[in-house]
């Protein structure tokens, strides 16, 4: 197949990768979707085609769930012992840096992110998480109980919880993120003892794919882990519906985290969402620009703003405002925008033409409704989904720009006077609580702020900083339950009371 001209720089496996049509992954076999259908993935930087993978839709929701549910009735995986599933998590990330440079080239070539960025941050991060998930699998314990039951006095009793993984889970991810999406849901599933479905974003189905070859080399056995590559509406939504699915994990717009809660309710599914933000990045006057400004400029611009957590409304205090607004607007201009596959590319594509057409789209709405662009503003180039970064002033709290998720790399920087009741209302004035930042010289003062704002992750003096072991999810909208952390794995166990009469 011919995937465009930037193939040349990619290693050998991930060009047989690519150049096979990719199966689905079903109780342990790579298989064709039911109906014998597939679908192109693209790459954003060439709008050309590179792959095709299969179309799944319910038929193969239906399999991969039986597959699921007989794999944690009958199989191995809940009764192995915890060091065993340990060891094999563990070894899941070893393989993850194992295949470091294919992970992160398949990254780069299907999402089009830098592939500097997918070297030094998705995929170690995404092995970290097997790593740290693997010490958890050993360390998952209940309590025992004293009673004081008083309608049987004198009665003692032997009373203890035991955590039991929760069962049949649905994950469906977006395509931010796409392998390390994948590692944040199938760490803690896994390591809980659950069986899962997993379906990838229809964009960036490929790094899900390979990872879930990785699993099976490192012994998960058959049916544990499935995945569906598919559309939302043909193949995420009766996953998420299906009645032999005990929990569903869902990450992506809070617009369809709302059809997934309704999808879930008809039999009271277990639901956990990591939605949308609309973040707050707060400079204090007595801030160090010359961390201030290129933090800022990170927290919206990484990942090129695709991020859930981008820092997109910058509050700056007013003293400070013009040289932020110009440091900011001049680390924008500075990025070097081009295929992710290009070693000097700072800042690759969006991920697609629906998202192209969507932040222009913000865009134009801006420039409509008064903002006014300081730098960017527009396509960058004319092949391929590349947006200028950009940096807005003059927005008002009704505009749509500043109180919806654009999802691209678009800053509102907003002048703020003084340190307030006043400025932490504008901060929380979101139907969103998943991030925020705080940069001030004064701890006492970052540290009050950071108490004030309803967001499930602050970052004081520092932006984007991500770890295994720290909990990540969000307030309001934002979404129910976390990632991370060892709190995740409240979202895929169960409590169960037993109480003995002794
Ligand atoms: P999305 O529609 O929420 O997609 C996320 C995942 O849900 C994808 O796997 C998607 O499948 C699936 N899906 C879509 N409709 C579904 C349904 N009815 N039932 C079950 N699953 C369904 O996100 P998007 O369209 O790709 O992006 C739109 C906006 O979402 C972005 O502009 C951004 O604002 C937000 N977003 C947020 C995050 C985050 O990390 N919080 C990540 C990505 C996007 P398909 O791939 O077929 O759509
Ligand atoms: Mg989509």
């Amino acid at each position: 197949m011919n995937v465009a001209v930037d193939m040349v720089s990619l290693n050998a496996p991930v060009r047989s990768f690519v150049d096979q049509p990719r199966q689905a992954l079903i109780n342990g076999r790579w298989q064709d979707a039911q109906a014998g259908e597939t679908f192109e993935v693209f790459n954003p930087a060439t709008e050309a085609v590179i792959a095709h993978v299969a179309d799944c839709k319910k038929a193969d929701v239906d399999l991969a769930v039986a597959a699921a549910r007989r794999a944690f009735d009958q199989g191995p995986w809940p009764r192995m012992s915890p060091s065993e599933r340990g060891r094999i998590l563990w070894r899941i990330g070893d393989l993850i840096l194992e295949n470091l440079e294919e992970l992160a080239q398949l990254e780069s070539l299907n999402n089009g992110k830098p592939i500097g960025v997918a070297r030094a941050a998705d995929v170690p991060l995404a092995a970290d998480l097997f790593h740290y998930m693997a010490g958890w699998a050993t360390k998952i314990e209940g309590n025992t109980i004293s009673l004081s039951v008083p309608y049987t006095p004198g009665a003692q009793y032997h009373a203890y919880t035991r955590r039991e993984p929760i069962g049949v889970v649905a994950q469906i991810i977006p395509w931010n993120f796409p392998l390390l999406m994948a590692a944040w849901k199938l760490g803690p599933v896994l390591t809980a003892g659950c069986t899962v479905v997993l379906k990838p974003a229809e964009e960036t189905p490929l790094t899900a794919l390979r990872l879930a070859q990785l699993c099976l080399d490192a012994g998960l056995p058959p049916g544990v882990l499935n995945v569906l590559t598919g559309f939302g509406e043909t193949c995420g939504a009766p996953l998420a519906a299906h009645p032999e699915v005990n929990k569903v994990a869902f990450t992506g717009s809070t617009e369809v985290g709302k059809l997934i809660v309704k999808a879930a309710a008809s039999d009271l599914k277990k639901v956990t969402l990591e939605l949308g933000g609309k973040s707050p990045n707060i400079v204090l006057d007595d801030a160090d620009l010359s961390v201030a400004i290129p933090g800022a400029s990170n927290a919206i611009f990484f990942n090129h703003g695709q991020c859930c957590c981008a820092g997109s409304r910058l509050f700056v205090q007013q003293k400070s405002y013009d040289k932020v607004l110009e440091g900011v607007s001049d680390a924008a201009k500075a990025i070097k925008v081009g295929p992710g596959l290009d070693p000097q590319s700072q800042m690759g594509p969006l991920v697609s033409k629906v998202q192209f057409e969507r932040v222009t789209g913000f865009l134009r709405s801006g420039a409509e409704e008064g903002a006014r662009t300081v730098t960017g503003g527009k396509r960058h180039g004319d092949k391929g989904y590349f947006v200028e970064p950009t940096v807005l002033e003059g927005t008002t709290d009704q505009m749509r720009v500043y109180r919806e998720e654009i999802f691209g790399p678009v800053v509102t920087v907003l002048p703020f006077k003084e340190v307030d009741d006043e400025l932490i209302r504008r901060a929380n004035d979101t139907a969103y609580g998943l991030a925020a930042g705080v940069w001030s010289s004064d701890m006492r003062r970052a540290h009050r702020i950071a108490n004030a704002l309803r967001a499930g992750t602050v970052w004081i003096n520092c932006y984007n900083i991500f770890d295994a072991a720290l909990p990540f999810g969000g307030y309001k909208q934002s979404g129910w339950g976390r990632e991370m952390g060892h709190e995740v794995l409240n979202n895929y166990l169960e409590t169960k009371a037993i109480c003995a009469s002794i």
